[in-house]
């Protein structure tokens, strides 16, 4: 028997720490790693001890006799890694990480609770002894992890958990529902205040904001990002719905190959009763119920080898019930201009595609698209763009307009002509693009915070101001921040609504309704 990872995988890389036979690849310093969206084991290697699935966070591996029947197919997946990538015997050389002596008092202020702020974090936690404070604009932490990851992958989102033990540690102060920005009218913290009170700060504020693909009629209601949709859909406070209203075609466009296209089309085609018993949030089911897409046309502007997905998100595709797979190339994609059959569902790749006009009147009708050379009209309700993220600036700081995202150099925010900004680093998506999972936001957090303790050591200026005075500005703001009790009221409310509906949690979608919650006590 041997064990198998499976879709969840978070590319943590914990497993790889424990796994006494070095059975797992890829591993951070291999090629592949953060692009390979799960790890793999050899089955040849494995020695059955069960390590890694202790260790990992999300849990995502399980001896083979153990799987779900739709994790089956990650039996062949974890295995023809090895057939692709045949491994070196012999181990690699372990490198333990220098880590210098610091002044004891270092202050520091993270910014964003996703998993490149919850792995700077943690590196700060266990290299330094420095007090961190963690802002998140919202009530909820979690960023890109409870905004993104798609509702039917639950075992994804436990890698919160890990996070939600850092901020119990007693040298962690959470400030969340605090915004940082330019309005301090509205009860922002400024980027020159955060720097005036803190020894660094660490931006790790994701990419939310979704690229244009800048044809006509983009506009249109039923037009939308893959961004906002899936905001909508996991509940995000201000996330609007996609505000189709059912022109009958029963048929959503995707313009994207990449995973967040295939999460995408994977809530879309669902059938709503499979996603009842999820914390999707019950506006989406709702309008999900009512719409009843029966067929998501998935655009390619390559070809099918150049997709953007990974093999494993793919197969995984096949897997879900009743829901049939077929691909087109070009030329070969048939009459899609009336209405999805409703006896079927059905997600269509359609390969060196491309989106050229989204047309119709009060809403979204049709999307013209070139296919091959022919030209091809497809009636559809709703056209998703998922063609890449970009971070969103903030007044005060640098920021690379081209690139969608905030200038660094190993992680320093750097300024015009390339000088790093005192104090200011940037991790994950913020500061690489949106590329890469879970696995390489962590490397990119560890190496950015070793920037950091070499820029202390190196005579990084420290603040002057007093420890208690963040506090006082933060009071004067009339901010009303939640520190970790409020957090925990949140999601123990949000798990009992679930727990009295069969589902994991029902969340909140209005920060009014959190801040009400985060005020309860413990029954
Ligand atoms: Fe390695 Fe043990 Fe996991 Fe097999 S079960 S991959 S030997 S840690």
């Amino acid at each position: 028997m041997t064990f198998v990872i499976t879709s969840s995988c978070c590319s943590d890389a914990g497993c790889v720490a424990v796994c006494p036979v070095n059975c797992i690849h890829p591993t951070p310093d291999e090629p592949g790693f953060g692009t390979s969206d799960i790890l793999h084991i050899d089955p040849e290697a494995c020695i059955d001890c069960g390590a890694c699935a202790d260790a990992c966070p999300v849990n995502a591996i399980f001896p083979v006799d153990r799987l779900a029947h739709r994790d089956r197919v990650f039996i062949d997946i974890n295995a023809s890694y090895y057939r692709d990538n045949p491994q070196p015997s012999g181990w690699s050389e372990v490198v333990y990480p220098v880590i210098p002596k610091l002044p004891a008092d270092l202050r520091v202020a993270i910014v964003g609770t996703g998993p490149s702020g919850g792995y700077a974090l943690r590196t700060l936690l266990n290299r330094t002894e420095a007090t961190v404070t963690v802002f998140d604009k919202l009530p909820t932490p979690g960023g890109l992890v409870r905004a993104g990851v798609a509702p039917d992958h639950p075992s994804t989102k436990d890698v919160m958990k890990t996070f939600d033990l850092l901020y119990r540690d007693p040298r962690v102060t959470m400030a969340t529902n605090v915004e940082i920005g330019p309005e301090v009218n509205a009860g922002q913290i400024t980027p020159a205040e955060l720097a005036e009170h803190f020894d660094a700060v660490f931006y790790a504020v994701g990419a939310s904001a979704s690229r244009r693909l800048g044809i006509a009629g983009e506009d249109l209601p039923g037009s939308t990002s893959a961004t906002e949709l899936v905001a909508w859909y996991n509940a995000v406070p201000g996330a609007q719905g996609p505000r189709f209203v059912g022109g009958g075609s029963g048929r959503a466009v995707i313009v994207g190959t990449g995973n967040v296209a295939l999460d995408v089309a994977r809530i879309l085609v669902s059938p709503p009763e499979a996603l009842a018993a999820t914390d999707i949030a019950d506006r989406a089911l709702a309008l999900l119920r009512q719409q009843n897409v029966h067929e998501v046309v998935v655009l390619g502007r390559r070809g099918q080898a150049d997709a953007a997905y990974t093999s494993a998100e793919y197969r995984a595709l096949e897997t879900i019930p009743g829901v049939e797979i077929v691909v087109y190339d070009g030329d070969d994609l048939p009459d899609l201009s009336g209405p999805a059959s409703p006896d079927r569902r059905r997600i269509v790749f359609a390969f060196h595609a491309v989106p050229e006009a989204a047309r119709g009147d009060d809403h979204l009708r049709s999307v013209r698209v070139r296919a091959g050379d022919q030209a091809r009209e497809i009636a559809s309700d709703l056209l998703v763009r998922a063609i890449g993220y970009r971070s969103t600036s903030i007044d005060g700081l640098p920021f690379d307009e081209a690139d969608g995202r905030f200038p660094v150099r190993d992680g320093r925010i750097v300024g015009d002509g390339g000088t790093p900004l005192p104090g200011a680093y940037a991790v994950g998506w913020a500061a690489r693009g949106s590329t890469g999972g879970i696995g390489a936001n962590k490397v990119h957090a560890i190496a950015t915070v070793e920037a950091f303790m070499n820029d202390v050591v190196e005579g990084l200026p420290r603040t002057t101001a007093a420890p208690e005075a963040f506090g006082e500005l933060l009071a004067r703001r009339q901010r009303r921040s939640l520190g970790y009790r409020g957090i925990a009221a949140i999601d123990r409310m949000e798990r009992e609504r679930g727990a009295q509906q069969g589902r994991p949690r029902v969340k909140f979608t209005e920060v009014g309704a959190m801040l009400a919650a985060a005020g309860r006590r413990r029954r």
